[in-house]
């Protein structure tokens, strides 16, 4: 398939349709990013590359990363990890703290933000120097080595973290918090200030449309078994309480982030990255959203 055209022809039927949603204003360096921003970069597992737009810009990876300190997590604790953060879909916001209280402080996935604050202390607690290994992981994946974290968003974040803290804070009176308050939150801000182009994101993420090994060097990243469980989180908790949504109108597996990025792999054929930073009231790329759904529409390329 010529994805290059599709991109394009798809890219016109949006055009008919308003840019609606705000960009995110809570993490206050977010909300300078030009809200007109849009691109598209797909891979494939045959190592072909298809980008459309500002597709080679930096953008703010937020909760995308999420599923990056789930794999690496996963792969030291296999399934220990789920004593610790469930599989269920949440139904409410990504950074509700209602449901963690009466859960006893067991998030119910790990791609709503108590869930990733306990995949990074369990980072904190099994790696040497948590912050070096993940960044390498990633710089790895994406085969770029100068992927870093933004300190400047980052910062940004930890001067209104409050909610985030709050949920740390409880998960720690449950006892499902081992490490340090701060050092976590620290981390996981981190983990979510991560910068990264359409095209490294999705070469990133590659793996996982290849049933666990990176299709271009061969190597394994993790098990088949972990690269579909994964995936099934990613499906049913992904896009948070528009997850059911996502999976009726695109049909794919993904990940979206608070910058505005949406992370989308097909099992078997290729994993694409949609930006653009106006956020629908559930936090969620709004173009993003209706590109993919146009897209998978159009190529018939939905898993189910
Ligand atoms: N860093 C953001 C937060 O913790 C990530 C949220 C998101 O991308 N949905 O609120």
């Amino acid at each position: 398939m010529n994805y290059q055209e599709i991109f394009i022809e798809v890219n016109k039927k949006l055009k008919s349709c308003k840019d609606d949603g705000t960009v995110a204003s809570y993490i206050p360096e977010l909300h300078k990013v030009s809200p007109s921003k849009f691109g598209v970069h797909m891979c494939t597992v045959t190592g072909e590359n298809y980008g459309f737009g500002d597709s080679e810009e930096k953008f703010s990876i937020q909760s995308i990363s999420k599923v990056l300190s789930l794999s690496m997590a996963f792969e030291i604790e296999k399934n220990q990890l789920w004593k610790r953060v469930g599989v269920e879909p949440s139904g409410n916001p990504f950074n509700s703290l209602v449901q963690l209280e009466y859960d006893a402080g067991i998030p119910r996935n790990p791609f709503i933000n108590a869930g990733a604050i306990v995949i990074a202390d369990i980072l904190i607690s099994k790696l040497k120097n948590p912050n070096i290994e993940f960044i390498d992981f990633v710089r790895k994946l994406s085969g770029n080595n100068e992927i870093n974290y933004c300190e400047r968003i980052a910062k940004s974040e930890k001067s209104k973290g409050h909610r985030n803290a709050a949920l740390c804070n409880l998960m720690k009176s449950f006892g499902n918090i081992e490490n340090n308050i701060h050092d976590v939150i620290e981390f996981y801000f981190d983990l979510c200030s991560i910068e990264m182009t359409c095209s490294e994101l999705a070469r990133t993420f590659l793996f996982l449309a290849n049933y666990g090994v990176n299709p271009l060097d061969g190597e394994k990243i993790i098990s088949s078994s972990k690269s579909k469980r994964i995936n099934a989180v990613m499906q049913l908790c992904g896009l948070y309480d528009e997850a059911g949504e996502f999976s009726f109108k695109v049909g794919l597996p993904g990940k979206s982030g608070v910058g505005g990025g949406i992370a989308v792999v097909h099992p078997g054929k290729y994993s694409m990255v949609v930006w653009s930073p106006r956020l629908n009231k559930k936090g969620n790329s709004s173009k993003g959203l209706r590109f993919l759904e146009e897209f998978t529409s159009y190529t018939e390329s939905s898993i189910f």
